[in-house]
């Protein structure tokens, strides 16, 4: 069980994880987290343009499914409902409980699996515990709260490392 922080993949917006950049790693179940990684925090409905992104995903046959710490069940329930995608809730992340039970209820194991959220203390380093894919999105909105402003400057040295090992690889 690896405790890193830096990801395998940085982007500004989920929507740069294309289907073809997932299948070039193997993935068809995609999980991500929903507050600062899909939406800004709560928001109640999905837009446009995350419904054109799941149905890309689905269109690939990349299965997706919204693991969330989150406790307050119904906005989230709606929000996946919506969408007419799974939810694993209550995933107390950065523990890999939600993340296996998603891989089960899904059918699919680590190696083709990926996870993605905004946050390295919790759904970085969940991925990174579980052995799956760990993608990490800027958080949608920019940092808003003190709290917020304060983990982004925290994040800054393990995305600093992560833009290292790129170049070192490249
Ligand atoms: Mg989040």
């Amino acid at each position: 069980m690896p405790f890193s922080l830096v990801p395998d993949c940085l982007v500004d917006r989920y929507a740069e994880i294309t289907p073809e950049y997932l299948k070039s790693r193997g993935i068809c179940l995609l999980l991500s987290d929903l507050d600062y990684t899909l939406a800004a925090r709560k928001t109640s409905k999905p837009d446009d343009s995350l419904r054109a992104w799941i149905a890309e995903l689905k269109a690939a046959d990349i299965a997706f499914m919204i693991v969330s710490n989150n406790r307050s069940g119904h906005r989230v329930t709606a929000f996946c409902d919506s969408l007419g995608v799974p939810y694993q809730g209550h995933a107390q992340k950065p523990s890999t409980r939600g993340l296996e039970e998603a891989m089960r209820r899904a059918g699919t194991d680590r190696a083709h699996t990926a996870m993605l959220g905004d946050k390295l203390l919790t759904d970085v380093l969940a991925a990174n515990r579980a052995g799956v894919l760990a993608l990490m999105v800027e958080p949608v909105g920019g940092a808003v709260t003190c709290w917020q402003k304060v983990l982004h400057a925290m994040q800054a040295p393990f995305k600093a490392a992560y833009r290292r090992k790129v170049a070192k690889d490249a």
